[in-house]
């Protein structure tokens, strides 16, 4: 991994065209702007104080023990909580692989119900044995029933939350690209549990990890998350601009990813360069002996 910072850099460069975009796709986008709440520091213990880019170590399942708390208790407990930072990167998010991995992990959103699937990614997967973790949303599962059946089945693909209505995880209504975010700690509850029942209950799939519609979300929430027995993820790596990029944009961003990298794309935006950058760029890394993994698996 060449270090968040250069990423954040390169990121940077794309800021200005993505709010154009935002109806096209899923919207997570490269903009690095939090917006909405100043930065009144974590509502609850545990949230403050380690680095973004690997806050939490280990690898799933960090959380309590025994079965998660209610959405009663989580209101009781949140219901005098301070947002926290707002943003892409804040505390308590996994950004990276634990450290001392060798590895890098490539993962895959599917966004809205309106949206499609990019096959050829997929197959392209399967055919060189890579394995991918794979987050889904709610609406666009019950919209995609075949290939819902055919990723679970799949043993290189992990099936993980992306949340029940693809909204910024808030508990203040902070907004992401024009996307209004959940607006309490409720709706915090809401936004997981939502999918994450949905998933166990269709598919018998008991995920480990969330990513929230635009990848945003507050330092509560993230504790909110963590809580419920799922540990928030984001990237080091935005492979696609939520599958807006041309492929050899895409080949480039893919050309960047390293050890301990966890690389975000969209398996959702079939018309987009995704696949045919990934084509591109794979082999390269694939005859450098990098190696790929779920996030569940150890490195
Ligand atoms: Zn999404």
């Amino acid at each position: 991994m060449s270090g968040p910072l250069g990423r954040r850099g390169l990121l940077g460069l794309f800021a200005a065209g993505a709010v154009t975009a935002v109806a096209s796709g899923c919207s997570e986008r490269t903009v690095d702007g939090p917006e909405g709440n100043p930065s009144t520091g974590p509502a609850s213990p545990g949230a403050g104080t380690s680095s973004p880019s690997d806050s939490t170590g280990g690898t799933g399942g960090e959380s309590d023990a025994g079965s998660p708390p209610s959405k009663d208790e989580i209101v009781s407990q949140y219901a005098d909580a301070h947002p926290g930072e707002f943003g892409l990167e804040v505390s308590g998010v996994r950004l990276a692989l634990p450290e001392g991995c060798s590895a890098a992990a490539l993962t895959f959103d599917a966004c809205d119900d309106e949206s499609g699937v990019d096959e050829q990614l997929l197959q392209g997967l399967i055919r060189r044995e890579i394995p991918a973790t794979l987050f889904v949303n709610r609406r666009w599962a019950q919209a995609h029933p075949d290939t819902m059946e055919m990723i679970v089945d799949e043993e290189l693909f992990a099936v993980q939350n992306h949340g029940d209505e693809h909204r910024p995880l808030s508990v203040s209504g902070a907004a992401a690209y024009g996307v209004a975010g959940t607006a309490s700690p409720a709706e915090v509850f809401d936004e997981i549990m939502g999918n994450q029942n949905f998933l166990r209950e269709e598919y018998g799939v008991e995920c480990d990890f969330f990513r929230s519609g635009t990848a945003h979300l507050d330092e509560t929430s993230a504790q909110i998350c963590r809580d419920l027995g799922l540990t928030p993820v984001n990237f080091t790596v935005n492979l696609d601009d939520g599958g807006t990029l041309p492929p050899e944009a895409v080949a480039a961003r893919v050309g960047e990813i390293s050890s301990r990298d966890i690389a975000l794309g969209h398996f959702n935006q079939p018309g987009s360069g995704t696949h045919a950058g990934l084509q591109e760029a794979l082999p390269q890394l694939l005859e450098q002996g990098l190696r790929f993994v779920t996030l569940q698996q150890a490195c």
